[in-house]
């Protein structure tokens, strides 16, 4: 079969976030697009340079998203997807989207790794024909961001032709096949992809880590591509490996953060916790509500945390995606601080009505009331500025930065702004974390496991570093340019 293939890197490149990876397989005639995100800087930057945001153009235009005349692709946007607040044409949108009435798009499909809005939020602005290929729970956690996210554009996944995956399933688009497999990572539902090309395989490692809880997932995505390369008799061709950490050599676990939080708990001399971390943390919330129970302290929050929380727990299949339940667990307290009639909030109405349910519902009034000894979670800056004025002040309280990977600009605020802003009010800081990516050592160790022809480095700021971590190895990296294709084989 005459092989020739491209890639071609539209985000991801010398940072952090936005991967965006065209691959195209002139043999199989095949068009896919491996993740479809948006990094978080460029998009801020574009929206304070904006007065406001109403249309694709205003990302293609600044290279948040590609502009439609950079990529080889037949109508990637959808002519539908926009709607004008003021103009109150939602309803006639989600319509327009629903009923796909999009011109045809000749790209075969959209893999997303993992529901990071680094690398799917783009999805937003994606012709409604397309098909986008993800797994069962990261379809269902980007979901479930969505409806609790405020409806902007940005958010607006409606009439999207969602095809699911599971590990073990063969993706098989016009011949050419595709192996998602689960990785760790600090969210659920995390996959890695084994390509089989006309040009040889590629690995798409996704986000991932090896010190996490399923660190074992991350070994069987390694198996997996051992086993397949020994199928085909052929090395790993090309390995496109995500390196935020590979300039950084810290040793930690989420056990590490459990450890850390016992011995404050050990000698606690405080009576709540505020504490932080990305709400889709799955792991960091295990973490911290095994915490709560061990020392008989409350865990406390929002509405919106108790209804994503929720539709994770109804349909999980796992043990570990059903354990904290929001509906049974008595430790966990839901805060109400929003009036407002939100759609989201409708899924959540009859649990909360229920009689076992309103027991452990709290206003902001009763927070400021409270006796001590819990644990209140915010999730984002909106929480934090609902919570502040009603932390209990004849309470001794302490700030816990538990949010993960510091790259965002997020983190600087909550470390900078949020910590100031607490210590005034007599609240110290801690930082307890572990991250969501694999360190250096981890790094290095899977990409030697691998033994691909080719490494790209993508998601980091080092991308040079892996030339010099390699330079005694045979493996040649490459280090693609923004929108320029990268040729294999052919
Ligand atoms: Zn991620």
């Amino acid at each position: 079969m005459e092989s020739s293939v491209k890639l071609t890197f539209y985000g991801g490149l010398n940072k952090v976030g936005g991967n965006k990876v065209l691959l195209e397989d002139y043999a199989f005639n095949v068009k896919i697009f491996i993740d479809f995100g948006i990094n978080s800087t460029e998009f801020s930057q574009t929206r304070s340079n904006t007065s406001k945001l109403t249309e694709v153009k205003q990302l293609t235009e600044s290279h948040v998203l590609p502009r439609e005349e950079d990529v080889p692709i037949q109508n990637l946007y959808s002519k539908n997807f926009i709607y004008d607040h003021t103009k109150l044409r939602y309803r006639e949108k989600v319509d327009e989207c629903e009923n796909k009435t999009d011109p045809p798009s000749d790209l075969d499909g959209i893999l997303i790794s993992h529901p990071h809005r680094d690398h799917y939020q783009g999805l937003s602005f994606i012709n409604r024909n397309i098909p986008i290929y993800a797994g069962v729970v990261t379809k269902r956690i980007i979901k479930a961001l969505s409806l609790c996210s405020p409806p902007k554009f940005e958010n607006f996944l409606h009439g999207l032709k969602w095809i699911r995956y599971r590990t073990g399933n063969m993706i098989n688009i016009k011949g050419l096949e595709i192996y998602p497999v689960h990785v760790d990572h600090s969210i659920p539902a995390a996959y890695g992809f084994i390509i089989c090309t006309s040009a040889g395989i590629i690995v798409y490692s996704g986000d991932f880590r090896m010190h996490g809880p399923l660190r074992l997932m991350t070994m069987d995505f390694i198996r997996k591509v051992k086993e397949i390369s020994e199928n085909k008799e052929e090395l790993v061709k090309i390995l496109i490996c995500e390196g935020t950490h590979i300039n950084k050599g810290v040793i930690e676990s989420e056990r590490m953060v459990k450890q850390h939080l016992s011995k404050l708990f050990n000698y606690m001399l405080f009576d709540y916790v505020l504490v932080h971390y990305d709400r889709v943390d799955w792991d960091r919330f295990r973490t911290y509500i095994n915490i709560a129970k061990k020392y008989n302290w409350k865990f406390i929050i929002t509405e919106k945390d108790a209804y994503f929380y929720n539709r994770l727990n109804k349909k999980a299949i796992y043990d570990t995606m059903k354990d904290p339940n929001i509906e049974i667990n008595k430790d966990i307290l839901i805060l109400s601080h929003d009036e407002a009639k939100l759609p989201w909030k409708k899924g959540l109405y009859d649990l909360l009505e229920r009689d076992d349910m309103k027991q452990r519902r709290i206003t902001l009034e009763d927070l400021k009331n409270l006796e001590g000894k819990f644990f209140l979670y915010f999730a984002s800056n909106w929480d934090y500025n609902k919570i502040k004025n009603f932390l209990p002040t004849h309470l001794r309280g302490i700030f816990i930065c538990s949010n993960i990977d510091p790259y965002a600009e997020d983190y600087r605020f909550y470390k900078n702004k949020i910590s100031n802003e607490l210590l005034e009010r007599g609240i110290p800081s801690y930082r307890i974390h572990s991250s969501g990516h694999a360190k250096v050592h981890d790094l290095i160790r899977y990409i030697n496991e691998i033994k691909p022809e080719k490494l790209i480095p993508i998601h980091t700021n080092f991308p040079e570093l892996f030339r010099k971590l390699f330079r005694t190895e045979k493996m040649e990296i490459i280090l693609p340019t923004r929108e320029v294709p990268v040729n294999i084989g052919g």
